[in-house]
């Protein structure tokens, strides 16, 4: 049973088309998808799929650094009203995101860190979404995380990684570790810990190769978990379980990782 701890499939180029998307995800043994929501529409529309089926679907909903210009007061009341009602899995994916916009970084922290101080309240695990902001986000996380921490489609180096694995935390990889030109990313998932790892698609984006180029979805994430266990030299299923069960534990913390 294969896991994709990260997808975005209520977005508009994925929900159109979302009937196909979980025919071919179910064809290819999905048994686990965790819903990114970035805005009130996306997570409208997951909530039904969750009721529908909690066991397949998780819902993770949170605003993301590049969106910090157009987050209201109104928005994150919203979210803080969907979180303390119960209604989140996750909260994220939040972060820093120095690559798209780096001149709004006191905005950028500033709405990370209401997020980390809502689901410490509200007793979430978070996604985070780092990028070429690695030190300021460690640095916010270990001063603040209380709760577990997902480091979505990780990209940073194997030094960050090790700092990243002394917090209660999961590593998730996408499609990017099958690229021929990624270095790193190999490098991370082979001294990634397989009892600390996640799969992922992160799609609409980031499709595996032989995919790359296409839009990315959930019955991809087979190519990436491939990947895994050659680079991991494991017998795929085991990989498979694992993950699996990684992703299990994350919701039946607080137990989960701690020291
Ligand atoms: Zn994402």
């Amino acid at each position: 049973m294969l896991t994709d701890s990260h997808c975005h499939i209520t977005c508009n180029e994925l929900y159109d088309e979302l009937d196909d998307v979980l025919i071919r995800a179910k064809e290819n043994r999905l048994g686990q998808m965790m819903i990114m929501c970035t805005n009130r529409e996306e997570y409208e529309r997951a909530l039904p799929l969750h009721q529908n089926n909690p066991d397949l679907f998780k819902v993770a909903f949170g605003y993301y650094p590049g969106d910090v210009d157009k987050i209201t007061e109104e928005d994150l009341a919203y979210l803080e009203k969907e979180a303390r009602a119960g209604h989140l899995d996750v909260l994220g994916e939040i972060g820093l995101d120095y690559y798209w916009q780096s001149d709004n970084k006191p905005a950028q922290k500033a709405l990370f860190e209401r997020q980390i101080e809502l689901a410490n309240e509200t007793n979430l695990p978070i996604s985070i979404h780092m990028r070429e902001a690695t030190k300021d986000t460690l640095d916010l996380l270990q001063a603040k995380a209380k709760t577990p921490i997902i480091f979505h489609c990780f990209s940073g180096s194997k030094e960050s990684m090790e700092i990243a694995l002394k917090m209660n935390s999961l590593i998730s990889f996408a499609g990017p570790i099958t690229y021929k030109n990624n270095k790193t990313g190999p490098e991370c998932v082979k001294a990634c810990p397989i009892d600390r790892m996640l799969s992922e698609t992160d799609s609409p984006y980031l499709s595996p190769v032989p995919k790359r180029g296409k839009r990315n979805e959930p019955a991809n994430v087979a190519y990436t978990v491939a990947k895994i266990a050659e680079l991991k030299d494991m017998d795929q299923s085991v990989v498979e379980e694992t993950i699996t069960s990684n992703f299990e534990r994350l919701f039946h913390h607080p137990s989960f990782n701690k020291a």
